[in-house]
């Protein structure tokens, strides 16, 4: 399966107060063509900051100390401003967790997506409005040539998320990055939207999936990387990692799934420690039913298995 994007060693922090927080933590992990890869972390995990580094939309005050992000045979972060607008939407598209946010309210659905393929294909308004409604049609918008002439106020939240895919389509991206899609809709709609991401992946897109919920993605994903305070704690294929877990974090995840009915339902100990809570050692030690002293001191890497999962704990260390 060829790699499409690759992250080697991505660290990165955050200035406070003259303080430096580091909050992702030697962060590695490739992107396949045609995949979905889902990243599955608590709320300030990182996983969002992860995948906003890669177009460099990232807060004032964060910093990335080292690491690549090989992209087409050039590292990301060394590109300039210009370069990387020439790749944010057009080769890598953004699908945020609230429509609202990148619709504008004040225009209609038309106006502002044609203005979007226009400005990225460089075609004319008649072009613009056919890729418009065809991608419209291909995330299964009803009537799209009623709903095109919408105001976002007069669309569900589940058909504004289409409309932000579908214009994210329309620009014919290499690579979507999905962060949280469904979590601002209700149930029968998230499932919907995760099928469409799953019949665009099946076109030949690769998806980069952000989730706090194991369990929701769990039908869609094709890889899954398990993060907790900033670090990769495993990642496999789905399959392998649903089948045989083997962080202590993951497992636990997996027991507080409420469909795993095999098991009783078991609650993670403790709480995540906060950005500015620097911890020695393995990150996870203080909820960990398996720490020893060491696991307080040494930082354990991710470390490739006999199945192709790599696991950053004491007990499968390389
Ligand atoms: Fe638990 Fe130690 Fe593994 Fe961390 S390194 S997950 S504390 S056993």
């Amino acid at each position: 399966m060829e790699t499409l994007l690759k992250i080697n060693n991505l660290n990165l922090g955050f200035e406070i107060d003259d303080k430096f927080y580091p909050a992702i933590k030697d962060l590695s992990f490739e992107l396949k063509k045609g995949t979905i890869h889902a990243i599955i972390g608590e709320s300030g995990s990182g996983k969002t900051m992860s995948v906003m580094s890669i177009i460099k939309l990232l807060p004032k005050n964060a910093k990335i100390t080292s690491g690549e992000i090989l992209f087409e045979g050039k590292n990301l972060l060394n590109l300039k401003e210009n370069e990387i607008n020439k790749i944010r939407g057009k080769k890598i598209a953004l699908i945020p967790q609230d429509p609202m946010t990148s619709l504008n309210p004040l225009y209609n659905i038309e106006n502002q997506m044609i203005e979007a393929v226009i400005e990225h294909k460089k075609c004319s308004k008649k072009e613009a409005y056919d890729i418009a409604i065809n991608k419209l049609k291909e995330v299964n918008v009803y009537e799209p040539e009623k709903k095109i002439k919408a105001y976002p106020f007069e669309l569900s939240g589940g058909i504004k998320q289409r409309v932000i895919i579908a214009t994210a389509l329309a620009l014919e991206p290499d690579i979507i990055i999905a962060d949280e899609p469904t979590t601002a809709l209700d149930v029968t709609v998230q499932a919907q939207i995760l099928e469409i991401l799953k019949e665009i992946k099946n076109k030949g897109k690769s998806i980069i999936l952000i989730s706090h919920d194991l369990g929701v993605v769990s039908s869609y994903a094709d890889f899954i990387s398990i993060m907790y305070s900033g670090r990769i704690v495993e990642n496999a294929p789905c399959r392998v990692l649903f089948k045989n877990p083997k962080h202590p974090y993951t497992k636990a995840l997996i027991e507080a799934l409420p469909y795993n009915k095999e098991k009783k339902l078991k609650n993670i100990k403790g709480t995540p420690s906060p950005v500015n809570e620097i911890i020695e050692g393995c990150e996870f030690h203080k909820r960990c039913d398996y720490a020893e002293d060491i696991c307080k001191s040494k930082i354990f890497h991710l470390c490739q298995q006999e199945d192709l999962s790599n696991v950053a704990c004491r007990l499968y260390d390389c």
